[in-house]
C-alpha cells in the first residue's frame, strides 16, 4: 500500500476542490471497496477526500412520492426506510440481497454505484487484465470465468458489474445527480452512468474525472409488482451469478407493462427491453414468461464456463415472472 494523505470534507464544494486540487485524489465515503483495493496496490491514490460526513444522507420523500436520496445514506438505511419498502419494495430486496449485515451499514448508495468488478483476475496483481493495466491483456478469456459476463462483453473485458442496488434502480428508472469538478450540477438516467467495454474497459462510467454523485433520484412509484429475485453459489454474502429485477403490471388476465433488467450477466445492469416487448399484452402464462426468457437471452454467449447462465437466467427469469404477474 502507497502513502496517502487524508482529508476530511465537511462541505461538498470544498471536497470537489481539494480533489481537482491533487492530481491523484480520490473520494472515500464508506470504503468497503477502495480500501480493498488500495491495500492490493490496485488503486494508487495519493491523496483521500473523505466524504463520509458530507450533508448528503437524507432521504427526502418528494409530492409525487418518489424520493431523493442523499449519496451518502448508507445500504441499510435506504433498505429500512418505510417509504422505500412500502412503495419500492424491490429496491429494498435487492439491497438486502447484498453484501453483509456490517458491510450494509457502512456502505453509500454513491459508493454502491461506482464499486468495481469482482472479477478474480482483476484482483490478481501477478495476472494480465486489461482493466487494471490497459493492454495487457484479459487472463478470464480462456481462464476461471463462470462468474463473468455472458452479455455486453467485448474481446478486451468479460466482467461483469457486482451491484444488485445497481440492478433495482435501472429497473426503476432512477436518474443520478451529480456534481461535476467546475461546480455544475449534471442529472441523468441510470442507463447513462455505466459503459460497455468495448476496447477500453478500464472506463466503467460517464462521469469526468473530479465529479461526485451526489443524489440519486426515484420517480413516482411503478404500479404492479416488484420481485428482486437473486441466485448465488451460497445463501448470502456473495455476489449474483444471475439476479433478475422485475415489475410487472397485470391488467384483466394480461400484462399492461414491464420492466425486466438483469444483473449478473454483463458489465453493467442489463435491460432487457426485447423480453419486454414480448410481454406487454401478452397473456399472464407460462408459454409468455417462456417466450421472454428466450429472447431475452438469444445473444447471450455460451462458450465458456459461464455459458451455464444463459440457461439459469431463463429460468430464473421465469420464474420470477410467474411470481410477479400471479
Ligand atoms: Fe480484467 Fe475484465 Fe479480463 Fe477480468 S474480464 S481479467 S476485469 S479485463
Amino acid at each position: 500500500m502507497q502513502p496517502f494523505t487524508y482529508e476530511r470534507a465537511t462541505t461538498v464544494s470544498g471536497a470537489i476542490a481539494s480533489v481537482a486540487k491533487h492530481p491523484n485524489a480520490k473520494f472515500i465515503a464508506g470504503g468497503t471497496n477502495l480500501l480493498d483495493l488500495m491495500k492490493l496496490g490496485i488503486e494508487r491514490p495519493t491523496h483521500l477526500v473523505d466524504i463520509s460526513r458530507l450533508p448528503l444522507n437524507r432521504i427526502e420523500t418528494q409530492p409525487d412520492r418518489g424520493i431523493r436520496i442523499g449519496a451518502q445514506v448508507t445500504n441499510s438505511d435506504l433498505a429500512a426506510h418505510p417509504h422505500v419498502r412500502a412503495h419500492f419494495p424491490l429496491l429494498s430486496q435487492a439491497l438486502l440481497a447484498g453484501a453483509s449485515g456490517q458491510l450494509r451499514n457502512k456502505a453509500s448508495v454513491g459508493g454502491n454505484l461506482l464499486q468495481r468488478t469482482r472479477c478474480p483476475y482483476f484482483y490478481n496483481t501477478h495476472t494480465p487484465c486489461n482493466k487494471r493495466v490497459p493492454g495487457s491483456g484479459c487472463a478470464a478469456i480462456g481462464g476461471f470465468n463462470r462468474a463473468n459476463a455472458i452479455l455486453g462483453a467485448s474481446e478486451s473485458c468479460i466482467a461483469v458489474h457486482p451491484s444488485d442496488m445497481a440492478v433495482a434502480m435501472t429497473a426503476l428508472g432512477v436518474q443520478i445527480e451529480t456534481i461535476t469538478a467546475t461546480g455544475q450540477t449534471r442529472q441523468f438516467a441510470i442507463g447513462d452512468l455505466y459503459s460497455l467495454p468495448g476496447a477500453t474497459p478500464q472506463i466503467e462510467t460517464s462521469l469526468a474525472s473530479g465529479e461526485m454523485i451526489v443524489a440519486v433520484h426515484l420517480p413516482t412509484p411503478p404500479r404492479g409488482q416488484q420481485i428482486y429475485r437473486k441466485v448465488r453459489d451460497r445463501a448470502s454474502y456473495a455476489f449474483a451469478l444471475v439476479s433478475v429485477a422485475a415489475i410487472v403490471e397485470r391488467r384483466n388476465g394480461r400484462l399492461a407493462s414491464s420492466r425486466i433488467v438483469f444483473g449478473g450477466l454483463a458489465p453493467r445492469p442489463w435491460r432487457a427491453d426485447a423480453a419486454e416487448q414480448v410481454l406487454r399484452n401478452g397473456k399472464a402464462e407460462a408459454s409468455t414468461f417462456d417466450a421472454a426468457a428466450e429472447r431475452a437471452l438469444a445473444d447471450a454467449r455460451t462458450e465458456g464456463s459461464a455459458g451455464f447462465k444463459r440457461e439459469l437466467a431463463k429460468r430464473t427469469l421465469r420464474q420470477t415472472l410467474a411470481v410477479a404477474a400471479s
